[in-house]
């Protein structure tokens, strides 16, 4: 039966990259429609209970600066936050918070239900309507057919799932949720690469049947850091504690002699896994000289006395995982609510796939998230974002869009997936980045508002927001630089303890902030009449002040690579002649053979600085 109604976009999935995907086409006017397996499960963590760290955080605002949903629903989902890397220098500070699964769920959904422009309907998709090479709908599980020019793949783990526990193993989506086997076979015979990637998560705890005493707890940020640009301290519901226990000698001998029966150490489980979060099994084999793992306590929700022991994914047999965890301090007598599991399923290969996430092999039709090869809820939710909107434009006819490198990690995620494609689960590290000291996680707004503006992406609320922030700090940076301390005034006397030596000139305030011995704080307490501005405002007027020259720096790298980006590279270009290089970026270049400076540039590992002294050998051999 043909569904009445055609749509611009269909969103199949509604995990992380599908929400934000069928948000974005929406908040963008298209008449979108998103088809997920259950209503109940939208927005969905089918791991840990946390959302942001290192590089992922930098995902989470640049999601929330196009006006997505992700870190408003953490606001009102967190009942833990930090600032990670808090002593290091902006470019790799982080925010990450322990989510509420339940909260963070229903402010997930409760968007997605006042959302206009968007119509969810619960209903597993089995196949796709195509004509030649053009997507123009897909057909449902009861056979409904709902017809668009565009549909947004994001099925996550779904797409041939299998989940493995100890030698047993069986189909399934993730615990709970039925597999995508009609869908996967399909896709299977259109001319797209598929390979099989794996993860897996720990068994969860009963809190009730843990001793904490002696466990070592820890406590989140006080004040707690707020995730969305819009979010308000107000809206975050009751904080709570986590703690720290160990694994130890006897655990690592359970595990060790249980590996006869691990689905990853006999040859079952072939997909490869998530590299920086592996299960405790591949821990204990891979580092056999640490007698200890860390194990973080985290409680999944304020009204559930279930615990996520984060560190001990695994997908040993079930007595082994009952030892092992039984084997843990405070452990000793838990009961284990879920037993841990792997699962394998379907990826595609995403160097068949546009920068806007469309596939090149059918038109319409865009992938998003997990199935794109990536892990984490952050990585899906970007791409969905960006799929979403590029589904919207596709559908109004309008040009795809993407953000650069040097724009957003989104830019060096999307970029890395399409020019080096990946042979294991992809997660975001702010070290993928080049141009760290631009893509700040305090900065998203002021580098992808105006573009999300453009496109239809940000409302006016938030719009409104935005261009009051930006306006307080340009006239913040104006004072600054046109209030002047002189030498031997009260104000320098003022400052005279911090500074290292006195005043000898009169300094701009501006020129003082600059000072390494100064913060704005110190400058604030001047008696000039005081500026009105927010704790963010003063951070960007600090930040941008102190890595001033820095910045310019990387400014000035960019444009030199932009200008000579098209330059070749022969194939026959002696790498060991050029001086400076490292062997190991030597190495990377030989095996790679870029062609152009760009693509070298790309390449994990090889400098903007390596990248210079290639286009300087270039000009003076070429
Ligand atoms: P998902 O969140 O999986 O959402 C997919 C959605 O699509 C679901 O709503 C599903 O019902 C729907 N769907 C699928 N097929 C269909 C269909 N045919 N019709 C209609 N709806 C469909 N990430 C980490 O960063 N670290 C980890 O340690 C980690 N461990 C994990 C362990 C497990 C066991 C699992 C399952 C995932 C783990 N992840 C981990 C990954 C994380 O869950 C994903 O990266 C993230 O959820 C991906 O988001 P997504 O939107 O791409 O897919």
């Amino acid at each position: 039966m043909d569904y009445k109604k055609t749509f611009d976009v269909i969103i199949i999935g509604g995990g992380h990259a599908g929400t934000e995907a069928a948000l974005a086409a929406a908040r963008m006017g298209s008449s979108t429609l998103l088809l997920t397996h259950n209503i109940d499960t939208l927005g969905q963590m089918s791991c840990n209970p946390a959302i942001g760290g290192i590089g992922k955080s930098h995902l989470v605002k640049e999601i929330d600066a196009l006006g997505g949903a992700m870190a408003l629903a953490t606001d009102r989902a967190g009942i833990q936050f930090r600032v990670l890397n808090s002593r290091k220098g902006p470019a790799v500070r982080a925010t990450r918070a322990q989510a509420d699964r339940v909260l963070y769920k229903a402010a997930i959904r409760e968007t997605l239900e006042n959302q206009q422009n968007l119509q969810i309907f619960q209903q597993s998709v089995d196949d796709l309507i195509l004509e030649g090479e053009q997507v123009r709908g897909v057909i449902t599980q009861m056979g409904l057919r709902f017809y668009a020019p565009a549909v947004v793949l994001t099925a996550g783990t779904f797409l041939g799932g299998k989940i493995h526990i100890g030698l047993e193993n069986h189909s399934g989506g993730r615990a709970g949720d039925p597999p995508s086997i009609a869908l996967a076979d399909r896709l299977r015979e259109l001319p797209l690469r598929v390979e099989r990637l794996k993860t897996g998560t720990p068994p969860r705890i009963d809190a009730r049947s843990v001793n904490f005493d002696g466990l070592a707890e820890q406590w989140g940020d006080n004040p707690a850091p707020i995730m969305s640009y819009m979010g308000k301290a107000e809206d975050k519901p009751e904080q709570t504690c986590c703690w720290i226990t160990h694994t130890n000698s006897r655990t690592h001998d359970i595990i060790m002699a249980g590996l006869d029966r691990s689905p990853l150490y006999t040859g079952v489980i072939d997909g490869v896994g998530p590299r920086y979060c592996p299960s405790v099994e591949d821990k204990v084999k891979r580092f056999a000289d640490k007698d200890s793992h860390q194990v973080f306590i985290e409680p999944e929700g304020l009204t559930t006395h279930e615990l996520y022991p984060n560190g001990i994914s695994t997908s040993l047999p079930f007595d082994v995982q009952l030892d092992l965890v039984h084997s843990i301090k405070g452990f000793e007598q838990a009961h284990i609510t879920r037993p841990g599991y792997a699962i394998e399923y379907d990826f595609f290969n995403p160097q068949d796939l546009h920068y806007s996430l469309e596939t090149k092999h059918i038109k319409g039709l865009f992938f998003a998230g997990q199935i794109n090869g990536t892990t984490g809820y952050e990585e899906a939710g970007a791409q969905g974002l960006l799929a979403g909107s590029n589904a919207a434009l596709l559908a109004q006819g309008k040009a795809p869009w993407h953000p650069r490198r040097d724009e957003a990690y989104l830019g060096v995620l999307v970029d890395d997936l399409i020019t080096l494609g990946t042979q294991e689960p992809y997660r975001m590290f702010t070290s993928r980045a080049e141009y760290r000291l631009l893509l700040r996680e305090d900065n998203a707004d002021a580098r992808l508002t105006e573009q999300g503006r453009k496109i239809g992406l940000v409302d006016d609320a938030r719009w409104q927001h935005f261009c009051e922030k930006q306006e307080a700090i340009a006239q913040e940076e104006q004072r600054l630089k046109s209030t002047w301390v002189q030498a031997g005034s009260a104000e320098a006397t003022q400052l005279a303890p911090k500074l290292k030596a006195p005043l000898s000139r009169e300094y701009s305030l501006m020129d003082l902030l600059r000072r390494p011995e100064l913060e704005y704080g110190d400058i604030a307490e001047l008696p000039y009449p005081k500026a009105d501005i927010s704790s963010e405002v003063s951070e960007q007027v600090q930040i941008s002040a102190k890595y001033a020259g820095y910045i310019e720096r990387q400014m000035g790298d960019i444009e030199k690579l932009r200008q000579n980006e098209n330059t070749l590279i022969p194939e026959d270009f002696p790498y060991d002649s050029v001086e400076g290089l490292s062997n190991e970026v030597k190495q990377k270049l030989k095996e790679s053979l870029p062609g152009t400076l760009a693509k070298a540039s790309r390449i994990p590992g090889v400098t903007p600085a390596a990248v210079s002294l290639l286009l300087v050998y270039l000009k003076k051999h070429g």
